[in-house]
């Protein structure tokens, strides 16, 4: 699922293309977006899109005349970007496309897109219960107030870290692989519970959020410093397969029972309630070092295959992939 950074990289590419430019199309396949189109007809002909910006995973276009369209992409949303005549042939997973007189983007898959006259905050909940942004905007700070007052509610502080990082009205744009890498550059385990952070553990988590993430929007999704990538891309105890590039991104995340770049721990991986306060049985797969996060869980018997094993079914499984 494309986490704050990965929509940010799109809403740069949208606003590439987008804006300052008139909208000569609009059309959506969403039903939200479909019905409004129907009662405003020609509403946004000709309106010039303003900019494309995110809050989290959020996406938000901001049309003149106060109009706007909101687009989440969950997990297999994505953005194509055109200039020049848009591509004739629409795609079978095509939910909206926008075009201009010098270009256009196309949504493909996303479940939501939708269009609206006024304040998106106050008409879309999902957007008014957003918390801070892991990527601020520029000339703007991570908004460590807002975190903290959000972290340590009442509701919250006996979640678990890993819980808490992937809820968004705590702090906006966290997904899978960067809670797996903020907890683990912080040395947090992820199953510690919200109420027992120290204040120098919350200090250095307010500091790693707005790093990390910064750092997968700049790398296009790469979390791990240059040197630690140069290390993995020619050491082939470090990675399932020398050379590929995508197992050389991330510290923890997708490296089960690979070495850890610090300890050389295998690292592990577990299933984790997101919500272990309700009844909600959710689970997302957590990854991380059992030695520097000091983790609490007692851990399942590690693997004994061998590698070529280990890459198939540890590595690349459906389990893992969340
Ligand atoms: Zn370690």
């Amino acid at each position: 699922m494309p986490e704050g950074p990965e929509v940010r990289r799109f809403a740069d590419q949208l606003h590439s293309v987008l804006a300052h430019q008139p909208i000569a199309q609009l059309t959506a396949r969403t039903q939200q977006a479909k019905r409004w189109l129907a009662a405003h007809e020609e509403a946004l002909s000709d309106r010039t899109i303003q900019r494309v910006s995110t809050h989290g995973k959020n996406l938000l276009g901001w049309i003149e005349g106060e109009y706007y369209f909101h687009a989440h992409l969950m997990m297999w949303g994505r953005w194509l970007t055109f200039t020049g005549v848009p591509p004739e042939e629409v795609d079978r997973r095509e939910r909206a496309r926008i075009v201009t007189p010098t270009g256009g983007a196309i949504l493909l898959s996303a479940p939501i897109f939708q269009l609206g006259q006024g304040n998106p905050y106050e008409q879309i909940e999902t957007l008014r219960l957003l918390g801070c942004d892991i990527l601020p905007q520029p000339g703007e700070s991570f908004d460590v107030a807002q975190f903290q007052q959000r972290l340590f509610a009442p509701e919250q502080v006996q979640r678990s870290l890993g819980a808490a990082l992937l809820e968004q009205s705590i702090v906006a744009g966290i997904g899978n692989y960067l809670r797996a890498e903020i907890l683990f550059l912080c040395r947090l385990d992820p199953w510690k519970q919200v109420g027992d952070l120290t204040p120098s553990e919350f200090e250095q988590l307010c500091q790693m959020i707005p790093q990390i993430a910064q750092r997968a929007y700049e790398t296009a999704g790469v979390t791990v410093l240059e040197g630690d990538r140069v290390r993995m891309q020619q050491d082939a105890s470090l990675v399932y397969r020398l050379g590929s590039e995508f197992g050389s991104h991330h510290y923890v995340f997708r490296r089960t029972n690979l070495p850890c770049l610090r300890c050389a721990t295998p690292i592990r991986q577990q299933k984790q309630q997101v919500n272990p306060d309700t009844k909600d049985e959710k689970t997302r797969i957590i990854y991380f070092c059992p030695v520097c996060q000091n983790t609490s869980i007692p851990l399942k018997t590690p693997r004994t295959k061998s590698r070529s094993t280990v890459k198939s079914s540890a590595c690349f499984s459906s389990s893992c992939s969340n």
